[in-house]
């Protein structure tokens, strides 16, 4: 981890949707500095906002001693106080939802609460539900898929704005019915993957061979043989 300072109130650009100033410390003349752990922003935050693609609100950052002693229900060794505790809450998604993320990316500390989750940068496993610190060993996070980091990756390629965690989230879903892929479609990193699934030679060119091997690949999958490789198809070949 790297702990930076910045003073209070520092426009300063962290990662792409967060700047310093969002984790500063919320009481009011108690200090000047915050302290921020720059790469948890940059890896784990960023790639919670990026997997929501919107705003993932900082509830709270760092908080310094004077102004934890104040908090209710505060920890007295909080690591909010070493600036790599953060509460988030992203709109629209609930909090167990966010936590089921936080948990599949990795992350180690994980609160749940009513209306956000605690994650921080802390190196062996804590997880909790609620003021009252309930231990649980998970919140249900979907294990990555290993199919799907693979789609992810040449959904890239291809141009598609998506991150590659290994998790089929609404993104993955938008860009699976966008890549629809049928007879003289041009060449793509996602044809490909389709070829080497229905055993045709992996040249990335949807044509004439690759349709007939699809069909007969959809029969045996029980989908509508109709040679046009849409969402169900990508569903059925990366099993979620
Ligand atoms: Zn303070
Ligand atoms: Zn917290």
């Amino acid at each position: 981890m790297a702990v930076k300072k910045y003073p209070k109130g520092s426009k300063t650009k962290l990662s792409k949707n967060f700047k310093a100033y969002e984790f500063d410390c919320k009481g009011k003349g108690c200090c000047t500095e915050t302290l921020i752990d720059e790469d948890f922003v940059k890896n784990k935050l960023q790639m919670i906002a990026d997997h929501y693609g919107k705003a993932t609100i900082v509830n709270c950052g760092y908080r310094c001693p004077v102004h934890n002693a104040n908090v209710k229900n505060a920890s007295k060794n909080s690591k909010h106080m070493q600036g790599i505790a953060f509460d988030i809450r992203v709109p629209g998604v609930t909090p167990i939802e966010v936590a089921q993320y936080a948990e599949s990316i990795g992350i180690k500390g994980i609160g749940l609460y009513d209306t956000f989750v605690h994650v921080d940068g802390r190196s062996s496993k804590c997880f909790w539900k609620g003021h009252s610190q309930i231990k649980v060993s998970t919140f249900g996070a979907k294990k990555k898929n290993t199919a799907v980091q693979k789609w992810q990756t040449a959904a890239r390629k291809d141009g598609f704005d998506i991150s590659a965690d290994g998790i089929w989230g609404k993104e993955s879903e938008a860009a699976a019915k966008k890549a629809v892929c049928k007879k003289g479609c041009a060449y793509s990193n996602l044809t490909k993957i389709i070829q080497s699934a229905v055993g045709v030679k992996a040249d990335g060119k949807f044509g004439d061979n690759t349709r007939t091997a699809v069909k007969a690949w959809q029969k045996q999958h029980n989908l509508t043989p109709d040679g046009i490789f849409g969402l169900k198809s990508w569903k059925t070949l990366l099993g979620v």
